[in-house]
């Protein structure tokens, strides 16, 4: 804990962290030595975790990089942090993300942008970005994320890390602030496939307080082996096609695909037909859900409240106005547009509809197939200022991430090397609902 807590001083320009919890890390620390010893510690041990600043934990801010939450102190714990305390998991401090998670690059946040450790000139990714390089500059251990449109595997991929989006449901949203919640998934952002195996078992499973877990409980991997035999894999071959996919980012995968096929595996293109419906669909949905999951930031209940309201109706005006960030309002406004009345039917009705094909369309390519093969973004981390000049090229960026969220599947990012900048690159692997194991297992294949 020692070490982590100087090189996260040595390097603060990264602006990983919100908070650190510092003492209270090293007292735990302390105090699991002597259990260590005496051989009655939990699973997770000596592993030292930093959380998204989105993630509750009992008598600890939480801001989600926001300042309408500024001052708010949780007053209990998401089940992700009581199922990691309970296997004596050291969690460090809060990390830096995108204002309620709603960005691909972490330059959405009140505290600023986190930078790549890579390149401190190039984003780090987002929303889970300050979690990513707590990872890639070996802040901590591991790091946990939410991921409600690739917001785990891309600042993964981004930062050389692995991070996996578990099925949606397979872990309790309980205590996770919300953004859009028929997406949102808690997932670990670490260096080895083995990390995130553990991790995952540690949390997922099902929680009396969030209905929409998976009610079979989540068997544990124990020690992940390498997958044996040979597996069918398909890749969309829009990804090669498009002008949008960077060379370096088709190189890596056309490499993927040869190797794969050299050792004997099936890999074949597959066409998607709703390619570009997958980023419109994700972002009408998921703006909808956040207009009405952010409303209970009203300057009355938590956080922020604007000095300078005078009466009820001007508290939440200005309070919000005060409050939220720029993204976040174009976000509310964008959700409440596509609800209104005059045009719910053609917006967020006709997305749902659209959602339910691309489900479909992907079990069906998952039904002929093990796994889908796709880069996690169409380029690797961009120069700090983009996200700002250009929401929508910012938003279009998803392309590859959002069709797990929207279909529900599991889909893990996989370190692929690094381009001749030196920036890393990501590669995707999607399955079919439930089956992390298997694709944790033929994770290890390409580490
Ligand atoms: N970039 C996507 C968005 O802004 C995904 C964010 C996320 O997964 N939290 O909505």
């Amino acid at each position: 804990v020692a070490g982590y807590l100087r090189r996260i001083e040595e390097n603060k320009h990264l602006n990983a962290f919100n908070e650190v919890f510092g003492d209270e890390a090293l007292a735990k620390a302390k105090e699991l030595d002597a259990r260590i010893k005496a051989g009655s510690a939990g699973k997770l041990a000596g592993m030292v975790i930093a959380i998204k600043d989105n993630i509750c934990y009992k008598g600890h801010k939480v801001s989600a990089s926001s300042k309408i939450l500024d001052g708010f102190t949780s007053i209990f714990s998401s089940t992700i942090v009581e199922r990691m305390l309970a296997e004596d998991a050291i969690i460090i401090g809060r990390c830096n993300c995108d204002e309620f998670a709603m960005g691909g690059a972490n330059e959405n946040s009140y505290f600023g942008p986190v930078r790549n450790y890579a390149d401190n000139n190039r984003v780090s990714g987002g929303s889970s970005g300050g979690s990513a390089v707590a990872v890639q500059a070996g802040l901590c251990h591991a790091a946990i994320g939410t991921d409600t449109g690739g917001s785990v595997r891309q600042p993964a991929a981004f930062c050389g890390a692995v991070g996996l989006k578990p099925t949606y449901g397979r872990i309790s949203r309980h205590g996770i602030i919300a953004y859009a919640s028929s997406f949102d998934q808690v997932g670990p952002i670490t260096k080895s496939v083995a990390d995130a195996a553990l991790l995952l078992d540690v949390m997922a499973g099902p929680d009396d307080y969030d209905s929409t877990t998976i009610q079979t409980p989540y068997t544990a991997q124990g020690e992940v082996k390498p997958a044996s035999g040979t597996k069918k894999i398909a890749y969309l071959k829009e990804a090669l096609e498009s002008d949008g996919t960077d060379a370096e980012v088709k190189a890596m995968l056309t490499a993927n695909i040869e190797k794969l096929k050299a050792e004997g595996h099936t890999v074949e293109p597959v066409g998607f037909e709703y390619l570009d419906y997958l980023v419109p669909t994700y972002y009408v949905l998921a703006t909808a859900e956040a207009s009405s999951n952010l409303a209970r930031y009203d300057g009355v209940h938590y956080g922020y409240r604007s000095p300078n309201a005078t009466d009820l109706t001007s508290t939440y005006k200005r309070s919000r106005s005060e409050g939220f960030g720029k993204e976040v309002k174009r976000r509310i406004m964008l959700g409440t547009f596509v609800l209104s009345a005059g045009y719910y039917d053609a917006y967020y009705a006709k997305a749902q509809k659209v959602r339910r094909l691309i489900q479909q369309k992907t079990a069906e390519i998952l039904s002929e197939y093990d796994f889908i093969m796709v880069p996690t973004a169409p380029e690797p981390a961009f120069e700090i200022g983009l996200e700002e000049k250009d929401p929508v090229v910012s938003y279009l960026h998803d392309i590859f991430t959002v069709q797990a969220s929207l279909s529900g599947v599991p889909a893990i990012s996989l370190p692929a090397g690094n381009n001749s900048k030196g920036l890393p690159l990501g590669l995707q692997l999607l399955t079919k609902q439930y089956a992390e194991k298997e694709l944790l297992e033929f994770s290890e294949y390409f580490l």
